[in-house]
């Protein structure tokens, strides 16, 4: 039997359940007794990933995301010294284009998926390496700012992937990483489940599932000094825990869908809704008011959780 992922445990995990990534792909659904981590079983090979991660995965909000790299530039880099900053998992780029527009920063980006970065280069002329993080090869040391958005719950190993960011952290840089609550991430995935007698889909991808508690420990592991935590995402996280009334439709989140692999690998391309023009004011004002939401602490009715490290 393999090990735990997370924290190499030997004991059998408990069978939660199943889940699905494309139609096919059927995994089990797991909790190690000892790191309480939930995470799929086995892992998705790099094939299962790269299909799942087809170009139309991304891109439909690519203009939110030229609106929040610009607020981040403009209300909180600016207070720190302008220095080099990596988003890993940048999808299309538009987060860091907006930090680009708006601060001195210079900004880097990784991105599995090869079609985004494609467009990342061709289209915005960033400077974006593609694959997983720690087979880029970056230089150590590299990064003031590093920056992790939703993107360990879908790495294959999350542990190397937070050691190679505190190895590419500059003395004295900023990780800020945001990670969904596990234990209430992966409670729709099981009631889906239960009420429908057939798996779900992992809606976004989601490999893993981590406690709070579990993933300061990892944090730690890695070499990181946790200096503030925050949750959000509270009221979509009372929803899930059903002490709020869940909307009509959260069954069709994790609905399958068919296959991503397009037939005879065509339409490999990513594909650009119209943007909606929206003044700057409108995104500084939406990124306040998520910073006014968040209440500090990991607290356990949340879905989302944000931990600033250095
Ligand atoms: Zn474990």
């Amino acid at each position: 039997m393999n090990p735990c992922p997370i924290c190499e445990s030997t004991q059998s995990p408990r069978q939660l359940g199943k889940a699905l990534l494309a139609r096919d792909d059927c995994f089990d659904l797991v909790e190690c007794g000892a790191c309480r981590v939930r995470h799929l079983d086995p892992l998705p090979t790099r094939q299962q990933l790269a299909a799942f991660y087809a170009p139309r995965y991304y891109g439909s909000d690519w203009y939110k995301q030229l609106g929040r790299g610009m607020a981040l530039a403009r209300q909180e880099l600016k207070r720190l010294p302008a220095g080099r900053f990596l988003d890993v998992g940048c999808g299309l780029g538009y987060f860091i284009e907006g930090i680009r527009r708006h601060s001195g920063w210079s900004v880097s980006g990784v991105e599995f998926s090869a079609e985004a970065v494609a467009h990342a280069r061709g289209h915005l002329r960033l400077d974006v390496r593609q694959g997983e993080l720690v087979e880029c090869g970056l230089p150590p040391r590299s990064f003031d700012f590093i920056h992790v958005n939703n993107v360990l719950e879908h790495v294959r190993d999350p542990r190397g992937f937070l050691k190679e960011c505190r190895r590419l952290l500059r003395p004295g840089g900023w990780f800020y990483l945001s990670v969904p609550n596990g234990v209430v991430d992966s409670r729709n995935l099981l009631e889906f489940e239960r009420r429908r007698r057939r798996p779900g889909r992992s809606k976004d991808g989601h490999l893993f599932f981590f406690p709070g508690a579990t993933m300061l420990e990892l944090l730690d592991q890695a070499g990181f000094q946790v200096t503030r935590t925050y949750t959000y995402g509270i009221r979509r996280g009372l929803r899930i825990l059903g002490l709020l009334p869940r909307g009509k439709k959260w069954q069709r989140d994790y609905e399958s869908r068919p296959s991503v692999v397009e037939p005879g690998g065509t339409h490999r391309q990513v594909v650009l809704p119209a943007g909606r023009t929206r003044p700057d004011w409108y995104y500084l004002y939406r990124h306040q008011e998520a910073r006014l939401k968040r209440l500090p602490g990991l607290r356990g009715y949340g879905l989302d959780f944000s931990i600033y490290s250095r």
